[in-house]
């Protein structure tokens, strides 16, 4: 069966871009399929294998329901969650020939965390085949240690309400290095250094929140990558299989329990 990564990220992340990169990338002749979810993207910069746009137009779904862009994003991913035991014999059938599944979501990444569709598809793809989260970060606008914090507090939220094997990939590292934010996830310190030159007051909660974050931190798996240039990405597929074993290990027992 493949292994499923499901690409979740900001607006602007690279998420579109990091697919483009994991389907072409040639790792010891492994093969990927590809599926977007993102019913409002003018194209897919690669050959995607299941497209949403066809099987749901969100414009027009905009107009029948008279809705705006976004009630129409949720509404076409909605409707297309009602079909994904389709996708999952589709991914079933494709799993002969390919090893990896990588999933594109929806620019806006509430769209897919915080709807009922997302959760549906999310929980369908996992009691299926090992599947692993992908949070993709923007290396540029996490320089500011208060926005690092809240994207990380993001991504913390989405692995305790998902419970699956969980990549942080710090993107763009092309135009940004990410050795500041690997030194702020492995000494507390010198993340709080960097929150007390920040502001010159440093709040309680944030204090707080960065200590639980410590503890987030101390299991994280975390690479850095370009998305455009593709280094980093090796290093990514070792932590992916860090991810299947976890899954294999932790997380498919709970789902045998549950059939
Ligand atoms: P998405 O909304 O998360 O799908 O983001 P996109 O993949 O559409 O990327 C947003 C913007 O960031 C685009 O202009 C990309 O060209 C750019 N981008 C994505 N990955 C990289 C990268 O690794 N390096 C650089 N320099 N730009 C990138
Ligand atoms: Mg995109």
């Amino acid at each position: 069966t493949p292994v499923c990564l499901l690409v979740l990220g900001m607006a602007g992340s690279g998420k579109t871009e990091f697919v483009k990169r994991l389907s072409s990338y040639n790792y010891q002749q492994l093969k990927t399929y590809t599926i977007n979810l993102d019913p409002a993207c003018k194209e897919t910069p690669y050959h995607a294998h299941i497209d949403i746009r066809d099987t749901v137009n969100y414009k027009e779904v905009m107009k029948k329901y008279k809705l705006g862009p976004n009630g129409g994003i949720v509404t076409a991913l909605n409707m297309f969650s009602t079909k994904f035991v389709d996708v999952v014999s589709l991914i079933e059938k494709a799993g002969k020939d390919y090893n990896f599944c990588v999933i594109d979501t929806p620019g806006q990444i509430e769209v897919f965390t915080w709807s009922a569709s997302g959760t549906i598809i999310t929980e369908t793809l996992s009691t299926s085949f090992p599947t692993i989260i992908v949070y993709v970060m923007d290396v540029v606008r996490s320089t500011n240690p208060t926005t690092f914090m809240s994207n990380m507090l993001y991504a913390c939220s989405i692995l305790y309400k998902s419970q699956l094997p969980f990549i942080v990939v710090i993107n763009k590292i092309d135009v940004q290095d990410h050795l500041f934010a690997m030194e702020w996830m492995m000494d507390f310190e010198s993340f709080q250094e960097a929150l007390e030159k920040e502001t010159t007051y440093v709040s309680n909660l944030s204090r707080t929140m960065s200590l639980t974050l410590d503890e987030f931190y101390r299991d994280l798996k975390c690479c850095g990558v370009s998305a455009k240039t593709g280094s980093g990405i090796a290093e990514f597929y070792d932590q992916v299989a860090k991810g299947v074993l976890e899954y294999e290990q932790d997380y498919k027992q709970q789902y045998e329990l549950l059939k």
